[in-house]
């Protein structure tokens, strides 16, 4: 027997539609990447995304088209999310930061038949559009005083253009919740970019997921400014989750240092924000050295890479802002799991506090995890046990698009993530490495992440790395790279002595090296092959 509720099929601009109508005064505000502050409404975002539907169908665009962007966090990109989904083609956001064969191919494999670009890319797609024959008109996304005299580009106009010519008015079509609505590709450190392709059920549900207290916990009370960048994952789902809740929307356009942000996040009054680590350390530093305080934000997520738990504890203790660590990636829409304490654990003390908070968290309804060891058996949740993280759920990714990928599942339709975790007896979930970076030494296995997290909180390491090198006695060792803050200094004997105690002692750093930066992949994640690489050959004794 079926139920008997309404059918209504969830699509993404039934979003865009619910804040236009019952949050119609509520701004986003955004940096334009060409100058100035852009400031409107969702009523009047609603509006142009509206005037982009209409110019899309007039450009032949039809359900299913790929449509790229190769944009910052802005209004324009935010009313691309839902132009673009609304009429049934996808979104395709590229991330500018690849290097440019990897975006030449993400661009053919996707077959983009349209592409919108910021200012700050010019030079980029002059260099791409010949070599990408399936984009058939390059927008610029600005006015039309902003066009260069002349491009390679075919059919090269201006948004503001583009939009000028179309009536708003439209009424966002109907049609199967299953129906693509963006495309991401993962940053592919080893083989190619793989593409992720969402749909709008999926959509739908994550940024109701992410919603939750005990998620990201949005509300209508929130200012929420996405760091994380809207071509990484659709800025984890909060473009989506903000109209959602009808919070207001800070977008920080190409301006994504510490000043800028800092100054946008006071004028704005952002109560919440979310970022990968190094957006935060670099905050910090910068906080730290004028001795700033915020006046409004009172929360951050932070994920992507591992949270430093020395982070989490400057953020609360200097600046009263709590950060919530959570997991996730490209193939989970992003969010899987969130660190936020239960009832039962509010009496604990602030260091037994810290201890669970700095783990990546319990699964969010829609996500259901569980790690299993080599027999591909489930493990104890006993926080001890460490195996394979699988998951599964509605906003997962079964394969991917024009790549089929079928060893990524297992045969019972698990996801395979690649990461190696833990889970304790209360449901918290604890990364201890990649899958392929995990160190084995002497049989034993040691967790590169938790060196990492130690070495950041000595006062002269601004970022660290930890990779296994060779040992003829236990086959593999840890080896701690350090790239040192600006004017301090530390010794490789200081270094390693810092370690002494905090962890076991197998587990203890070999050795040391300093370098001026360390190498990292598109989306601010330590690029650990490449580290390998040029740490090749190198051994301890
Ligand atoms: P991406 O698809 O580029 O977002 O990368 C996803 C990967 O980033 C995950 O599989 C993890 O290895 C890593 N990651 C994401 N969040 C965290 C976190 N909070 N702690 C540790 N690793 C993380």
């Amino acid at each position: 027997m079926q139920g008997l509720m309404m059918a209504e099929p969830l699509r993404v601009a039934s979003i865009i539609e619910h804040a236009a109508k019952w949050h119609s005064d509520t701004e986003i505000v955004s940096r334009r990447p060409e100058g100035g502050i852009h400031r409107y409404t969702y009523a009047e975002a609603n509006h142009r995304s509206q005037q982009l539907a209409r110019a899309l169908l007039a450009l032949g665009i039809e359900n299913g088209d790929r449509v790229g962007t190769l944009a910052w966090n802005t209004h324009r990109h935010f009313e691309l999310y839902y132009g673009v989904a609304g009429i049934g083609a996808v979104c395709h956001t590229i991330n500018p930061r690849l290097f440019p064969e990897q975006l030449v191919y993400i661009i053919n494999h996707s077959e983009d038949r349209l592409l919108f670009f910021d200012i700050t890319f010019l030079p980029l797609v002059e260099r791409l559009a010949p070599i990408c024959p399936t984009v058939e008109k390059w927008v610029l996304l600005a006015g039309p005083e902003h066009l260069p005299k002349e491009s390679v580009m075919p059919g090269l106009c201006s948004y503001e253009d583009l939009l000028a010519a179309q009536p708003g008015g439209y009424q966002w079509p109907s049609f199967d919740e299953n129906t693509a609505c963006s495309l991401c590709y993962t940053s592919g450190t080893t083989d190619q970019p793989k593409g992720v392709l969402y749909s709008h059920r999926s959509t739908v549900l994550h940024a109701l997921g992410i919603s939750l207290p005990d998620a990201l916990g949005c509300s209508s009370a929130d200012v929420i400014m996405p760091v994380v960048p809207m071509f990484h994952v659709n800025a984890w789902g909060l473009p989506y989750a903000a109209p959602l809740n009808g919070a207001k929307l800070v977008l920080p356009g190409a301006g994504m240092d510490s000043a800028s942000l800092f100054e946008l996040m006071e004028t704005e009054g952002v109560t919440f924000s979310a970022g990968v680590p190094t957006i935060w350390l670099a905050l910090l530093q910068f906080m730290r050295e004028g001795q700033r305080r915020f006046s409004t934000l009172r929360r951050t997520v932070v994920g992507g890479s591992s949270c430093p738990p020395a982070l989490m504890k400057a953020f609360v203790e200097e600046l009263s802002v709590t950060i919530t660590h959570a997991w996730g990636m490209t193939e989970t829409s992003p969010l899987g799991t969130a660190s936020r304490l239960k009832a039962n654990q509010q009496g604990l003390s602030a260091d037994e506090k810290a201890a669970v908070l700095a783990k990546q968290g319990r699964a969010v309804f829609g996500v259901d995890m569980k790690i299993v060891g080599d027999d591909g058996q489930a493990l104890p949740h006993d926080g001890v046990a460490f195996g394979d993280l699988l998951v599964r759920g509605p906003w997962v990714v079964r394969d991917y698009f024009r790549t089929p990928t079928p060893g990524e599942l297992t045969a019972d339709g698990w996801f395979r993530t690649g990461d190696v975790a833990t889970v304790d007896p209360t449901g918290f979930m604890q990364i201890t490495d990649r899958s392929k970076d995990v160190i084995k030494s002497g049989g034993e296995w040691i967790s590169s992440i938790d060196l990492e997290n130690l070495a950041v909180a000595h006062p002269a390491v601004a970022e660290a790395a930890v990779i296994g090198v060779p040992s003829a006695r236990w086959s593999e060792r840890p080896l701690l790279v350090i790239v040192r803050r600006p004017g301090m200094d530390v010794s490789a004997e200081e270094m390693l002595g810092f370690f002494r105690g905090k962890v076991a002692k197998f587990c203890e750093p070999d050795a040391v090296e300093f370098v001026e930066q360390l190498p990292h992949t598109a989306t601010g994640k330590i690029l650990k092959t490449q580290l390998r690489k040029d740490f090749a050959g190198y051994s301890v004794a």
